[in-house]
């Protein structure tokens, strides 16, 4: 009978298009001392940077009730982003993604399962699609949207300046991480030797809370979140950041600030989609 026929067609059609899981960001680490930042989607979990030990990470996540990662994929050769990552992908048995001049700035044990993307092409693992752009940094670096193909997430660090074609590439982006590294005059009367305030505050080194301010006004009416990361502890304050961010940014989106350590949980759609999943799949059973 056709109303029969129609209404199988309707449960298949629920089903088929049911997230279980709206894609997720949590962050685990971010600084100087080391960053780490796991994406879940319904069937995938990419962690990015491994900047903190194997044992700590999967403790972090068992506590949470969060999967262990699928995937690692690093942003750059830095020890703060690439320096667990080996052990990691070895304890977990899972890939280890680089670019190609990540790869050649570390030294990768052959008995890893190492994978290099391109700084430009977009990739996916799983059920998650990555899109890298390269960003100003003093080794090789790249901003990252990742998207379950419902909602979409950017993770920005470690840049020294803001490159044209950044904010269109993060235009479509639920929730956005950015660093904001150091206060311009705390760096500049803080206690770091000259070398390293000219690094800090060079075009390819750490953005300043004012330069990040620069690109938040850029952000669009899709973005709900925005955290800030990599802060300094010496030359910047979380009030500083913090006003500083929501000087350029309506009052609809949510700031904060990512701890050096411990979890921050955040779901990317938007929270009235979140709800409308989970209700979804209270009707699918
Ligand atoms: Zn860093
Ligand atoms: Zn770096």
């Amino acid at each position: 009978m056709p109303s029969v026929r129609y209404a199988f067609g309707r449960v298949r059609l629920v089903r088929s298009s049911l997230r279980m899981r709206p894609l997720a960001v949590t962050v685990l680490a971010s600084g100087s001392a080391g960053n780490a930042t796991l994406f879940t989607s319904d069937r995938t979990s990419v962690l990015v940077d491994g900047g903190v030990a194997p044992r700590t990470l999967e403790t972090a996540l068992e506590e949470r009730g969060l999967p262990l990662p699928d995937a690692i994929v690093v942003t750059h050769a830095h020890q703060d982003h690439v320096g667990e990552a080996p052990r990691i992908a070895k304890r977990l048995r899972i890939p280890l993604y680089v670019t190609r001049a990540t790869a050649k700035a570390t030294l990768l044990s052959s008995k890893l399962d190492v994978r290099t993307y391109d700084n430009r092409e977009p990739f996916a693992i799983g059920d998650l699609e990555l899109a890298p752009l390269p960003v100003p940094h003093d080794a090789a670096q790249v901003a990252l949207t990742i998207s379950d193909g419902h909602a979409c997430a950017g993770i920005v660090t470690d840049l020294g300046e803001i490159p044209p074609g950044l904010a269109a590439h993060l235009a479509g982006c639920d929730v956005l991480l950015i660093e904001s590294n150091h206060d311009v005059a705390m760096l500049e009367r803080g206690p770091y030797p000259e070398f390293l305030k000219n690094r800090m505050r060079s075009a390819r080194g750490h953005l300043s809370n004012l330069q990040t301010h620069a690109l938040l006004r850029r952000v669009t009416k899709r973005t709900h979140t925005v955290v800030l990361m990599h802060l300094s502890r010496t030359n910047n304050r979380e009030d500083l950041a913090l006003e500083t961010a929501r000087d350029a940014l309506p009052a609809r989106v949510e700031v904060m600030v990512a701890p050096a350590r411990g979890l921050l949980h955040i779901e990317a759609c938007p929270p009235n989609e979140a709800r409308k999943m989970r209700q979804l799949s209270l009707f699918a059973g």
